[in-house]
């Protein structure tokens, strides 16, 4: 809640706000979420005009969750930009209003916060994830991992146990 008391009714009026509060609640409900009580950094702007109060601004925090591939556990920033128009009650209910000269930001911030989440989060960008038969964390990239070996050095390959075999041949005739 923000008072906007000192503006409301004066059109042209603008005021700014940095605040640092809690998330109220965990937002997000994906494998990434924003917990209960990180701090939610806000540059808010208020402006005053006809129809009511414009309100504009960033909000910085972080998520945490699940690697959406290695289930490694993740943390990062999110930083969004929201802006929506509070009308003063009037006689069509508005989905967001100045109630008593203030103005709620929980569900604006709440809603812009939501929707930047990844719905695919990784742990890096080209996370390798599990592999599908062990169910354990890979450590290299599925692809590399996969690939056949290359037939030149499946030559080279077939050189080496060539040369091993006939030092031992030799070994055995020098004995
Ligand atoms: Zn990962």
């Amino acid at each position: 809640m923000l008072s906007a008391h000192d503006i409301s009714r004066k059109p042209g009026e603008m005021r700014e706000h940095t605040l640092t509060i809690p998330a109220p609640a965990r937002w997000g409900e994906g494998i990434v979420s924003v917990p209960a009580g990180k701090e939610l950094n806000l540059e808010v702007r208020l402006e005053s005009v006809h129809e009511g109060i414009l309100v504009s601004g960033t909000v910085d925090t972080e998520y945490e969750g699940e690697c959406g591939r290695c289930l490694r556990e993740i943390a990062a920033p999110v930083e969004v930009e929201f802006q929506e128009l509070f009308e003063y009650p009037g006689q069509e209910a508005a989905d967001f209003e100045v109630q008593d000269d203030h103005v709620d930001l929980e569900t604006l911030v709440r809603d812009a916060t939501v929707l930047a989440l990844p719905f695919q989060p990784v742990c890096q960008p080209d996370c390798p994830g599990l592999d599908p038969v062990t169910g354990e964390r890979r450590t290299e990239p599925a692809s590399e991992q996969d690939a056949p070996v290359d037939p030149r050095w499946a030559a080279l390959q077939n050189l080496t146990d060539h040369g091993s075999a006939s030092d031992a041949a030799r070994d055995t005739e020098e004995s």
